[in-house]
């Protein structure tokens, strides 16, 4: 298997979509409004705080439209997120940031697979760029954007019951592919 031999020891930044990939993914048209509505998939701390212990940064790049929609504000993401790293103390686990696009389709540079999320990272930690980067991702956008900002991506296609549209072309188009972001870290970033 050529998947199970890449590693990316040169990457020193992981970007991580968030929902289907650190939380479970909603059922389509739901959203997470409130950390009530937020389920860690199963072994996110120990993947998060591998990453940590590895010296690499960890970032979160989400669309979040459901802000567009009215249906929770961006406080609420804010306050979801605060909850995440309180979870994630526990595990010895951080996210290094957060950056969401609050914004419905088409209407700004920032909801992927547009890239403004990646340019708003790169601004803020200077040391990142498109040669130690990576994104771990569950859906076409997210590897869509990847490709165009010319950094290898990592695609989670979901379980079988909630495989997206889009899935065989972003299987396709990922340098890597993994069942989890436990099995992401644990196969491509070694210790
Ligand atoms: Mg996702
Ligand atoms: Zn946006």
């Amino acid at each position: 298997m050529e998947h199970a031999r890449k590693t990316f020891r040169h990457i020193e930044y992981v970007f991580l979509d968030r929902d289907g990939v650190i939380n479970r993914k909603p059922p389509e048209g739901k959203y997470v409004c409130t950390w009530h509505d937020f389920h860690l998939l199963p072994g996110t701390e120990g993947a998060i705080a591998a990453l940590n212990a590895s010296g690499r940064k960890v970032i979160v790049v989400t669309n979040q439209r459901g802000v567009a929609l009215g249906l929770y504000t961006e406080d609420d993401v804010r306050l979801i997120h605060t909850e995440l790293q309180r979870h994630l103390a526990a595990y010895s686990a951080h996210v290094d940031a957060f950056y969401f696009c609050p914004h419905d389709n088409a209407q700004c540079s920032c909801r992927k697979p547009e890239i403004g999320l990646f340019e708003q990272a790169f601004r803020d930690f200077p040391d990142a760029s498109r040669a130690n980067s990576i994104l771990i991702g569950d859906s076409i956008s997210d590897i869509q954007a990847a490709r165009r900002l010319a950094i290898p991506s990592i695609f989670i296609p979901g379980e079988p019951g909630s495989r997206k549209p889009g899935g065989v072309e972003a299987e396709a188009m990922a340098e890597a592919i993994a069942e989890s972001l436990a099995q992401a870290v644990d196969r491509y970033f070694p210790l």
